[in-house]
């Protein structure tokens, strides 16, 4: 995670920079030459790099202890070689301010570099030519003070002096900078790391180590021959193949012992006639290396880092893919995409079946001819279909339409919603999402509970309408004077009799909802016992005969209502003066269940209504007795939703009828269970 990662203010301590100030004395000391003259030229090694490095591992303010640290550092060790002590100020203060200016310019121009703000590694080309720029910028405010300072001091002209200071300072801060940032972001970056070697293996880093050696002893062996050349190839062969940090330490390295070997007369660069000018080409030679060195590995970090990124990508959308076709392929809701021009570029499976369509005969002309009319019938224009609004630039939400799948299948009543989608600029052609579910159950059921709700109405109506009727004729009646207590007596009666009917429809209706509400309790229920309970709480025991009945697995209070209705219907639909009587019995047939009669010796049920008195508020005696008509469609709830079936017809045995259903029996028995 970017804010676990450390900073280089975090890791390095107040230690470093007391370590950097004593590596400037060594270098001075160690490194000192009393043949070079011209400014800076006191040591053979520039510390322009270190003091780059230091500042920035610190995070070093223009003003603070540091700044006086380094300052009083380079006077002290100018001084210690004998330098004249406005000089060596001079000299100090030029360093200083030359260090600020570069380390100001990194941080502004490569915020986003380890070690100058930011967190990634030197990997990019663009990155790398703003860092060498606000290096070189750095150093050349160096050179240019430096060679001011140093003639206006001594009153001598040096040669070449600002391009040395540039050149040296440069190729040190090149590779002593670039090194310590690429080794402190390796440090501190969150494993894992990428490999040293890149791509190559260590026998390649072995070959490559040889072959600049041998480059390195071919060139500074034979120097009377200008064989510097030679030495780029190994650099760029570091540059290929192995990682940026692994590239800046050979550099490094090539670079010091070339430098080193120049101090010592050694080399091509050393063959020159001027030995200030052997420095000068040495110090290009090592800043070119580093440069071409991190501009090739640069380069392939970038490239690497796109196609890693381009991977990742191309396996992130086909796993976007996948998932897409899963889920649409999956969908109950059918789905398709279509455009302007009229092509189908996309459906799922479900699409197809609802229309009743095979793969192949998706197109718009199908879908049309099948899907031309609104839920209830009529004609749907083709300017107001879902798909056309939605080609037009409208969201469309569940819009109800009829489909007829085939011939020989029953028209669907389908919900659709269309959105329009971004459009194809390439073809320049709108494209619409339809999606649609199978309504008809929701429409059916709908259409259902309104007709409910009407005769509800209805039924609910005429009784209030008898209340409002008897009771105006009692005001009436008060208001004339004459009620007499006899037909007053009569009034009330009816409108008693009148809210009753009320009440036992309002009962009914309710028991008619919660038959289908109601969460099932199964368990073991003993028929036998609920219904003698049912016709002694009727006062029927005598008329009522309960023979046994194997036990069911159902639950019983609902149960309990089926044998109520039916044993109170048997009850009362008998011919006037006629004895009720009812038979409540049952068998264990078919295997798994138990089949129940109750038989009565009643009016019996018109031929031709025996399925008909199931449906809600069907009466086929509405004339002579009273009741709701939700009676038996509250038991063919039930029964149903015990996966039971109830049927109705004559008695065959004499007058009356037989109400019949089944229930899921209790006790399966051996020849159950294997069924
Ligand atoms: P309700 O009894 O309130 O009218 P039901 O739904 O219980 O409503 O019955 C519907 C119709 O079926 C009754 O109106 C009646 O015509 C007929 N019916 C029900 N049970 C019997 C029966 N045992 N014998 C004859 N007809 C019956």
């Amino acid at each position: 995670m970017p804010g676990d990662r450390k900073t280089p203010h975090a890791i390095v301590g107040p230690g470093v920079s007391v370590g950097g100030a004593g590596l400037i004395v060594v270098l001075a000391i160690t490194t000192r030459t009393a043949d070079a003259t011209g400014p800076g030229f006191s040591t053979a090694m520039s510390v322009g790099g270190l003091t780059v490095l230091w500042f920035l591992l610190r995070g070093v303010r223009v003003l603070s202890i540091e700044t006086l640290l380094l300052a009083a550092t380079l006077f002290v060790s100018d001084m210690t070689l004998g330098s004249e002590p406005e000089l060596a100020a001079a000299m100090a203060a030029v360093v200083v301010v030359q260090t600020l200016v570069a380390v100001l310019l990194l941080r502004r121009w490569c915020p986003d570099l380890w070690g100058c703000g930011g967190e990634r590694p030197l990997d990019r080309p663009r990155l790398l030519a703003r860092y060498g720029g606000a290096l070189a910028v750095g150093m050349a405010v160096g050179a240019v003070l430096a060679t001011v300072a140093w003639t206006t001091l001594t009153g001598e002209r040096v040669e070449l002096g600002g391009a040395l200071w540039f050149g040296r300072t440069l190729c040190s801060s090149l590779v002593v900078v670039t090194f310590g940032l690429l080794l402190g972001e390796r440090i501190t970056s969150e494993p894992p790391r990428p490999r040293l070697l890149s791509s190559a293996s260590w026998l390649e880093l072995l070959a490559a180590v040889a072959f600049t050696l041998g480059m390195y002893v071919l060139a500074f062996w034979f120097d009377e021959l200008p064989l510097a050349f030679p030495l780029l190839a190994a650099t760029v062969w570091f540059g290929l193949r192995f990682s940026t940090l692994l590239s800046a330490t050979h550099s490094m390295v090539t670079g010091v012992v070339t430098l080193a070997l120049t101090l010592r007369d050694i080399g091509p660069f050393a063959a020159t006639d001027r030995e200030d000018l052997g420095y000068l080409l040495a110090g290009f030679y090592v800043a070119t290396i580093v440069v071409t060195g991190l501009g090739i590995s640069t380069g392939r970090d970038e490239r690497e880092a796109l196609a890693a990124e381009l991977r990742r990508t191309r396996e992130e959308a086909e796993y976007q893919a996948s998932v897409r076709e899963a889920v649409i392929g999956s969908m109950n809701e059918g789905l398709f995409v279509l455009d302007d021009g009229g092509s189908v570029l996309l459906h799922n499976p479900a699409a197809a079946e609802i229309f009743g369509l095979n793969e192949g005969e998706m197109t718009r002309e199908a879908l049309v001819l099948r899907s031309n009319r609104w839920a209830d019938g009529t004609p749907m224009p083709d300017a107001e279909r879902p798909s056309s609004r939605a080609l037009a630039g409208e969201t469309v939400r569940d819009v109800e339409i009829l489909v007829s799948p085939g011939e020989d299948l029953p028209d669907r009543v389908v919900s659709v919603s269309a959105i329009p989608l971004p459009r194809d600029a390439a073809r320049g052609r709108a494209r619409a999402l339809v999606l649609f579910r199978d309504a008809t159950t929701e429409h059916a059921r709908r259409e259902e509970l309104a007709a409910f709700a009407g005769v509800v109405a209805h039924d609910l109506r005429n009784p209030l309408a008898a209340i409002d009727g008897w009771t105006e004729m009692i005001a009436d009646e008060l208001d004339t004077g004459g009620l007499d207590a006899q037909l007053a007596r009569e009034f009330v009666s009816r409108v008693r009799s009148s809210s009753r009917r009320m009440r036992e429809l309002i009962r009914d209706l309710l028991a008619h909802a919660t038959a289908s509400a109601r969460d099932l309790d199964v368990a073991r229920v003993d028929v036998t016992e609920i219904a003698r309970e049912v016709a002694a709480a009727r006062h029927a025991e005598k008329q009522v005969t309960c023979r046994a009945i194997p036990a069911v697995l159902a639950d019983g209070v609902l149960i309990r209502q089926v044998l109520d209705n039916l044993i109170g219907n048997a009850l009362k639909y008998v011919s006037p003066g006629v004895d009720p009587r009812v038979i409540v019995r049952g068998c264990p047939h078919p295997p798994g269940c138990v089949t129940i009669q109750v038989v009565d010796n009643g009016i019996g049920i018109p031929r031709g209504e025996e399925e008909q008195i199931f449906d809600e508020f069907h009466r086929a005696h509405y004339r002579d007795y009273e009741g709701s008509g939700l009676g038996l469609s509250i038991v063919r709830r039930i029964i149903t939703r015990h996966d039971g079936t109830i049927t109705a017809r004559a008695n065959p045995d004499g007058p009356g009828s037989v109400f019949e259903f089944t229930l899921p029996a209790y006790d399966v028995g051996p020849d159950d269970a294997t069924e």
